[in-house]
């Protein structure tokens, strides 16, 4: 059956590129040796995995030896974290997180806390963006690390990490981003630029597959272990290499960068058409996030008086795909931590509506999605009882 899917939940997860499922196949179909076998069949997978950790670490302007592959982000932000707190735990115990961080880095921090460590929250402003004097407020002598995404996956916004980096220099910090968000969107020495020790990416977020992604550690930055077995990955990282997984990570990154300002001005254009249409047509909305300092294919509104999973399920029925606050809160009944975060009360967040935009989305699909939008408010707006009180008390019709 041939379904149309409108697609706007890109930051939960994206469209594989054609030519990346393609090259999975032919690794599977061809190149299932074991690369760490001695026979050439097995050895060439090796070679394999060698060349696209090349490429991939030229696509982030870095040394293919600071480049280790992991199962996703969230084994990589736990291994950044766990494993350097667990290193350097005779030097200080302290580390410095945001409130408004993904649930791997947010709750290995909850881990560490169990294990002894103390932990700072840093705020953010109500713009979304880490609260800086709070941050530099936070940091002491027994600080070991400091974990601040690079941009968040709810609101969009782009954290100040350079700024941060810049600020710790001189101290013995060692500083890591959750970069899953903002890897793919630029086509620039990111990592260098940002200047970390440590960076996290994961392959669904850049329509490569899930299951595939990698930690970037600096040359010299040691961290622990986070798991215990074979000698793979210079014996930082171990277990059967998923190859497939390496070999597509590598090529999303490549065609996902391709001609990427285009993209990026396309993707733009059809955010701020969204956003402006939205506020030009439904009353009561609040756009989420930083207007300046985000990425372009996120859009992140609050529709007062409306319950964000029935928005959701009347979206569903046009095929429309979008998401309330993340993917993984979803399912659970408390309102975003995010949302939370940047000063919203319980019930304007829990109307939120995340759309984030892809190469893949059109302007054919913004205006399909702008037709219904309205009607969708609307109607929910009139079974809200908040709204029948608001109503009346304002007198407004
Ligand atoms: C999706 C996401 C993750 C988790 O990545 P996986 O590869 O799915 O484990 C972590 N951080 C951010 C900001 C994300 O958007």
């Amino acid at each position: 059956m041939e379904e149309k899917i409108i697609y706007f939940d890109n930051a939960a997860t994206t469209k594989i590129h054609d030519a990346v499922i393609e090259e999975m196949i032919d690794i599977y179909k061809n190149e299932y040796g074991n690369p760490s076998s001695v026979y050439d069949f097995g050895n060439r997978v090796k070679t394999i995995i060698e060349e696209s950790r090349k490429s991939l670490a030229t696509n982030l302007g870095v040394d293919p030896k600071e480049i280790f592959f992991t199962s996703g982000a969230t084994e990589a932000n736990n291994w950044a974290i766990l494993g350097t707190a667990r290193k350097y735990k005779n030097k200080g115990k302290h580390i410095i997180t945001s409130t408004i961080e993904h649930h791997a880095v947010l709750h290995s921090a909850k881990q560490l806390e169990k294990e002894g460590f103390d932990v700072t929250y840093v705020p953010v402003t109500e713009d979304g963006i880490l609260d800086f004097e709070e941050f530099k407020k936070a940091i002491r002598d027994d600080t070991i690390l400091i974990s601040i995404m690079a941009v968040n996956n709810e609101i969009g916004t782009i954290q100040p990490i350079k700024k941060i980096v810049e600020y710790v220099k001189d101290k013995d910090i060692l500083v890591h981003t959750d970069a899953v968000q903002l890897i793919g969107k630029k086509n620039v020495n990111i990592i260098k630029d940002l200047g970390v020790d440590m960076l996290s990416l994961s392959g669904h977020k850049i329509h490569g597959p899930k299951g595939i992604g990698a930690l970037y550690i600096k040359k010299g930055v040691i961290i622990q272990n986070l798991f215990f077995g074979g000698g793979q990955e210079k014996k930082k990282r171990p277990g059967t290499e998923n190859v497939a997984g390496i070999v597509a990570l590598s090529k999303a990154l490549e065609l996902t960068l391709e001609n990427i300002e285009e993209k990026e001005n396309k993707i733009l254009e059809l955010r701020d058409y969204y956003i402006e249409k939205v506020i030009d047509k439904i009353p009561f909305v609040r756009l989420n996030g930083s207007k300046q300092k985000r990425i372009p294919g996120n859009a992140n509104f609050s529709f007062s008086f409306i319950e964000g999973e029935s928005m959701l399920l009347a979206l569903d029925m046009y095929g429309i795909c979008a998401s309330s606050g993340s993917a993984c809160t979803s399912g659970s009944l408390d309102p975003s931590h995010v949302l939370l975060g940047i000063g919203l009360p319980h019930a304007i967040a829990h109307g939120s509506l995340r759309v984030s935009i892809s190469e893949y989305n059109t302007k054919d699909e913004i205006d399909y999605l702008l037709e219904v939008l309205p009607g969708i408010i609307d109607k929910l707006r009139k079974m809200s009882p908040l709204y029948e009180d608001f109503i009346k008390n304002k007198g407004v019709n």
